[in-house]
């Protein structure tokens, strides 16, 4: 986007006289390549330097700033720990004080003495006198002009003279004298290291924060005014600043309320956009043409019969509305919604049934080989009448399940053509499976578990119409989406929620267990395992961290008290040492599919007792016999997570149970594992979690394309809300942005960003 005068936004920093090349490189590893870039590079948090003290009101632990003269300044040299000490004595009207920096020699072609500057930092307290431990330095008198060796130590390395006048920030076609005023009184009226709310950037090698402004703070003078892309009414409605005022406000905010606004109106721009993009696509796909499956009510009733249970209230909702959506000539795209346990799968298998009644393909996905082959086994089980044929394709397994129970190993190629030919009407596989070209004949229906995987961005892959017709489309998952994330990052889609447990589920006994328990928790395993129960044991790392030491001599008493968080360990510790006499296995992402399957199959046919694993065991595995799940290092993990791994167990008849063992005696975890123990549902501990540990929980910055400021916003419901309003009113309005085109030109920017990343 090109601005009214000054610099353009495009212009790459490399046009910029003065940066030194070294910087450039550096910024450049941050893709920082352009003016927009830097000025779109936010801080991450202020500190408050803005209170102004007296030398003689100083006090050991303050954070400040003093201004006043450099008195003295020397160079000392540690030659026993190779560094060298700058010391300068710094005098105000009211006293003295010595300030010191370590390994910064170039700083005595600055802080001459003489020179009137500000230094923030913090007070210390020495041996015989308080001092000011590496402030941030900041030269305020006039001579401040020629800036060259304020730019060396501005870009904090050893970078010799640079060359940086006021002309530096010159490019072609600009006024140079209107320019050059700006960036003088830019330089002499305003301070942008100390004195203030100074601005801290994302920790990055080699540049810092002062680098960061040093080069922001005159180009944010000199860029002219932006023009303003978000319509008026809406700026007044939500009571967000104007993008020049925003701009200036995130970098050198007058106050943390003005900070507060500025990051506010960001996370709003792209939450809007996201809000606006969905909402399109919706519009989008129900222009589009899809199959429709009719659905005979004689045959889904008698479908629903013929299953061993009884289906809940609201599997029967979902069912419904999803029966409702797949007989409409246009693609649904539902997301259905339920805890661990609550029976997904089910519903969408008869779905899938539905659909290959009316002589249509269905294709299952699910995020591993296991859950894969757990769904395909799923729906042998649930219909063993069912008639048409139904496949299983991964990397390591290509079968065919015949409707009179016969199961067959086919060659892939074979398998594949059978698809393409139509012959198999529900193909299981993982998230590969479309990706893999296979060419079905009619696809009519797509099921995705564990939806949550799937991005922004994958979800509108998958809708791109390939063909003429586009298939229903029905998302899984178990992690219960906080509301805000519902609204946004997954605004495209209609929701089902599932939230009840099947009946005759027994709760699942929940305990956070002292380090002193740990050998009364071994004891409850044997018991269980001595019942006929297998147990999961989940880690939070797969190999030893470095500094654990190898114990190597313990007695038994000793081990049983160890704590170990890597799934190595824990396997070693409890198959030699613990329980010996037991079954124990071990999963984790290292090793190769093939094997982990094998695994998971002798676990699953209970000839393994004890599984040690990471959260690869994460989603969706039915194993009925499986009552014990003790979770090692529980803080590492967030609270939907390990919400889902209690979920586990507690799926068959017996009465289940989670450990959960930590050794941060710290509160706050003690108190956010009790979440855990005290949840009635997920959703609840969504919310917690999104509170706790932000969206990044539950979805990656990748898959929904949002920058930082926009993820945080995620968490501000109001913030949300009114994005919400201010989509539906504009397309409302103005559906094809016809009156608002400098938003139109945002929003293809947005798209652009969404597909390419
Ligand atoms: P999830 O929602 O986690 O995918 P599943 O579909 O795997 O849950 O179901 C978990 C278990 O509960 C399966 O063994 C399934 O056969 C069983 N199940 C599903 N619905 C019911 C029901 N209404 N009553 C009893 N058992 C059920
Ligand atoms: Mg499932």
């Amino acid at each position: 986007m090109a601005n009214i005068m000054g610099l353009n936004l495009q212009v790459p920093l490399s046009q910029i006289k003065g940066i030194p090349p070294r910087f450039l490189k550096r910024l450049e590893k941050l893709k920082i390549l352009t003016i927009e870039d830097i000025l779109w590079h936010f801080p991450s948090r202020y500190e408050d330097f803005s209170e102004i003290l007296p030398i003689s009101q100083l006090e050991p632990g303050q954070q400040t700033t003093v201004q006043g003269v450099v008195r003295d300044v020397k160079l000392k040299r540690s030659f026993r720990r190779r560094f060298v000490i700058v010391e300068a004595r710094i005098a105000d009207n009211s006293g003295e004080i010595k300030a010191v920096w370590f390994n910064q020699p170039y700083l005595l072609n600055t802080l001459r003495p003489g020179r009137m500057a500000n230094f923030s930092g913090k007070v210390s307290l020495g041996e015989k006198e308080i001092y000011l431990s590496h402030p941030a330095y900041e030269l305020i008198d006039r001579r401040l002009t020629q800036m060259g060796t304020q730019m060396d130590a501005d870009v904090g390395a050893d970078e010799t003279q640079i060359n940086a006048d006021v002309n530096a920030y010159d490019t072609q076609n600009a006024d140079e004298n209107q320019r050059e005023s700006a960036y003088k009184s830019a330089l002499i009226s305003e301070t942008r290291h100390t004195a203030r709310l100074v601005p801290i950037y994302p920790e990055t090698r080699g540049l810092t924060s002062r680098g960061i402004r040093f080069l922001i703070q005159p180009i944010l003078k000199n860029i002219g005014e932006l023009p303003e892309w978000l319509p008026e009414e809406i700026l007044k409605k939500v009571g967000l600043p104007e993008i020049n005022q925003a701009l200036n406000d995130i970098h050198f905010p007058e106050s943390e309320e003005a900070a507060l606004s500025a990051k506010r109106r960001f996370a709003f721009e792209d939450i809007f956009l996201l809000q606006i993009f969905n909402m399109r696509q919706k519009l989008k796909l129900a222009k589009e043409k899809a199959p429709v499956i009719e659905t005979n009510l004689t045959e889904l009733k008698k479908i629903t019969e013929a299953l061993p249970f009884k289906l809940t209230l609201s599997q029967k909702k979902s069912l419904w509305e999803i029966v409702q959506d797949i007989g409409k000539p246009a693609p649904m795209n539902r997301l259905l919604q339920g805890d661990v346990g609550s029976g997904k799968t089910v519903v969408a298998a008869v779905a899938a049934l539905l659909a290959a009644n009316n002589g249509f393909q269905s294709a299952f996905m699910a995020p591993t080989e296991i859950l894969a082959r757990q769904h395909f086994q799923t729906l042998k089980k649930l219909f063993p009448d069912f008639n048409e044929k139904i496949a299983l394709i991964t990397s390591s397994e290509s079968k065919i399940f015949y409707g009179d129970s016969l199961e067959s190993a086919v060659k892939k190629a074979d398998l594949v053509k059978k698809v393409e030919s139509g012959e198999i009407k529900i193909i299981f596989g993982t998230h590969s499976l479309i990706q893999k070209n296979i060419k079905f004949a009619s696809l009519a229906l797509v099921v995705i578990d564990e939806q949550h995987r799937f991005g922004v961005k994958q979800r509108a892959e998958l809708l791109k119409n390939h063909s003429r017709v586009i298939p229903h489309l029905l998302s899984m998952s178990a992690t219960p989406i906080p509301r805000t994330l519902m609204l946004t990052v997954f605004g495209d889609l209609d929701l089902s929620v599932i939230n009840e447990l099947p009946e005759n589920r027994k709760g699942i006994v929940t305990k956070i267990v002292d380090p002193i328990n740990r050998s009364l928790a071994y004891d409850f395993i044997r018991s269980q395992v001595k019942k006929g129960r297998q147990v999961f044991v989940i880690c939070p790392r797969i190999e030893p961290s470095a500094n654990n030491e190898p114990a190597a001599n313990l007695r038994i008493s000793e081990w049983q008290k160890l704590e170990t968080k890597s799934v190595m360990e824990e396997y070693e510790k409890l198959s030699q040492k613990i329980f010996p006499d037991l079954r124990v296995g071990m999963l984790h992402g290292q090793i190769k599919s093939k094997e982990k399957a094998d695994i998971m199959k002798k676990f699953q046919k209970g000839e393994t007792d004890i599984l040690v694993s990471t959260s690869v065991i994460e989603v969706g595995v039915d194993i009925p016999n499986a009552s014990i799940m003790l979770i090692e290092g529980a803080d590492r993990f967030g609270l939907a997570q390990l919400y889902q791994f209690r979920g586990r167990v507690g799926r068959g008849e017996y009465q289940s149970f989670c450990f959960l063992f930590t050794d941060s005696a710290a509160k706050t975890t003690n108190d956010r594992l009790k979440a855990i123990v005290e949840a009635k549902n997920g959703f609840e501990l969504a919310e917690k979690d999104l509170k706790l540990r932000g969206p990044g929980e539950f979805i990656g910055q990748k898959q929904t394309g949002l920058p930082d400021v926009a993820m945080r916003g995620l968490q501000d419901f109001e913030l949300i809300k009114s994005s919400r309003e201010a989509a539906v009113e504009i397309l409302g309005k103005d559906k094809n942005m016809k009156n608002h085109p400098l938003l139109a030109e945002k929003l293809t920017e947005f798209e652009k960003k969404i597909h390419l990343e």
